[in-house]
This record gives C-alpha cells, structure tokens and sequence, in this order.
C-alpha cells in the first residue's frame, strides 16, 4: 500500500507544528521540530503571509501527514463523508480515527501510527477474531480488535500499553490489556483527535 516514505521531521518543519510521526523519540531532545522549526528548504526562513488557499492547503496537508493518508485515499475518505448526513468536516475526523492502525495506535500498542500500521500489515491484528492486514480498514461499532501473536510478543506489547500509560485511552474504545484487545464502543469525535484541526478549511478547499 502506498505511504509516504520520505523524512519525516521534514514534514513536522513544514506544517510548522509537532506532528509525532516517529513515536518516542519525539518527546526527546533529538526532535528536530525542537533543534529546528523553520519550514524545510534554502528558502525555509523566510516567513511569507500565505493566501486564503495556501491556509486550506497546510490545513489538509497537517491532517494527512498526522494519518499518514496519501492524497487518493484521503479524497476518498472526503466523498464518504461529503455523502454522509453528518457535518461532512466531523466525518473526515471520524473516519480517519477509525482506521485499523490508528486503533492499534490509540490502544497503546505502538510508538506511533507508522509502527501500528507495521502491526496491522505483519498480520497480527484481528477483527472480531478475523484476521485483517489492511491498516484502512474501517473499524465499526461493536467490533472488537485484537492482537494475536507469540506470547513473547504480546508480553512485549502489554509492556509498550505500560510505558505509554501517561497517552489517555480515548473514551469510544475499551481497552482489555491482559488479553490484548479492545471493544470499540461509541464513535469517535473532534476531540479524540487531540490535535488543533480546523477540518472546515479542509471542507472549503475541496468544495472550491
Ligand atoms: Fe516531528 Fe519531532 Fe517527531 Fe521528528 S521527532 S516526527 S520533528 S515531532
């Protein structure tokens, strides 16, 4: 599946804000967002007023990157919701946040989406006891995610779900550490994203 394999501190530096693409090591000192903030390139420093559209833009851009959604699957994701009865803006945010490696994500069994997602592809995740290895599965309500794996493996992960006990479970999942697995049991909101998003200015660009 496609994904941006590029750097990804480059992409922190141009959306001009933190967007924890590589789990721990961002809450460390070695986070080049901290050493350096200015947008990536010769002519990165030098701060231009940006037009109504170039707001648009970084809006989109800053909410694929956090995802790690490619601009085609993105789209996709903006016609589901443009046809959905819901404010099409809530929507997007909700169908991003039930994407199977952001679930993982948010369960705590990984650094980051980029790790979640490995996770999903090396096939260790199951739905409703159905293994799935597609990381934009969407996960619905009742569904129950699990991790199934070597118990070496699952020690591992209830160790990671320890460390990372400070990251807040969102309300909508319901977490079982011992047995690996959560039960999804609302839907996801705005504020489960936990990131400043003004999706209407996504709304606005790609009604243009
Ligand atoms: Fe962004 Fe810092 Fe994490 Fe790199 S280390 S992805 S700059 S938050």
């Amino acid at each position: 599946m496609a994904r941006n394999i590029g750097p990804s501190c480059r992409l922190c530096r141009r959306e001009g804000m933190k967007l924890f693409l590589k789990g721990s090591r961002c809450l460390t000192e070695k986070c080049a967002y901290n050493r350096r903030s200015s947008a990536p390139g010769q002519h990165g420093q030098i701060r231009k007023k940006e037009s109504n559209y170039g707001i648009q833009l970084r809006e989109k851009q800053k909410v694929k990157r956090i995802y790690g959604v490619l601009e085609r699957q993105f789209r996709h994701y903006f016609r589901i919701a443009e046809r959905s009865k819901a404010v099409t803006g809530l929507m997007l945010l909700e169908l991003l946040e039930r994407r199977l490696d952001n679930v993982i994500f948010r369960m705590n069994l990984a650094n980051s989406r980029p790790e979640a997602r490995q996770l999903v592809q090396h096939g260790m995740v199951y739905v409703n006891n159905k293994r799935v290895d597609i990381p934009a599965y969407t996960v619905k309500l009742g569904e129950e995610v699990s991790v199934k794996a070597r118990e070496k493996v699952l020690k591992s992960l209830r160790e990671k779900f320890e460390a990372l006990k400070d990251r807040p479970i969102p309300k909508w999942l319901e977490m079982d550490i011992q047995n690996v697995k959560a039960k999804v049991t609302a839907m996801p909101t705005k504020e489960d994203v936990g990131f400043p998003i003004q999706e209407q200015l996504i709304v606005e660009l790609y009604s243009k």
